[in-house]
């Protein structure tokens, strides 16, 4: 898994705009055990993961419209989904 040598990088597909890209071009979200979502910068935390452009569009449509949540097959608490907006926006700014 780890090889670098392959020319076919690994693609995900952002689940707010649907568009495919490279793994490392999007952010990676990813289910806590306690079924809480968190920002996962490193891309290899255990659990289910979903994938967002780091675009403040596609993030603050996959949190309002329940995306996450259905892509993460857990149900968000408001605070969770705001701490999330937050994350997404400073990682936003930054880039
Ligand atoms: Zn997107």
């Amino acid at each position: 898994m780890m090889r670098a040598k392959s020319k076919h990088l690994p693609q995900r597909t952002c689940i707010a705009c649907r568009q495919i890209k490279e793994k490392k071009a999007l952010i990676r979200l990813v289910r806590a055990e306690n079924g809480v979502a968190e920002v996962d910068i490193s891309g290899k935390k255990p659990g289910r993961g979903a994938y967002l452009c780091p675009k403040k569009t596609c993030w603050e449509l996959a949190l309002r419209k329940n995306r996450l949540d259905y892509a993460l097959r857990t149900k968000l608490y408001d605070d969770n989904r705001q701490i999330l907006l937050e994350c997404g926006h400073n990682l936003l700014e930054e880039s």
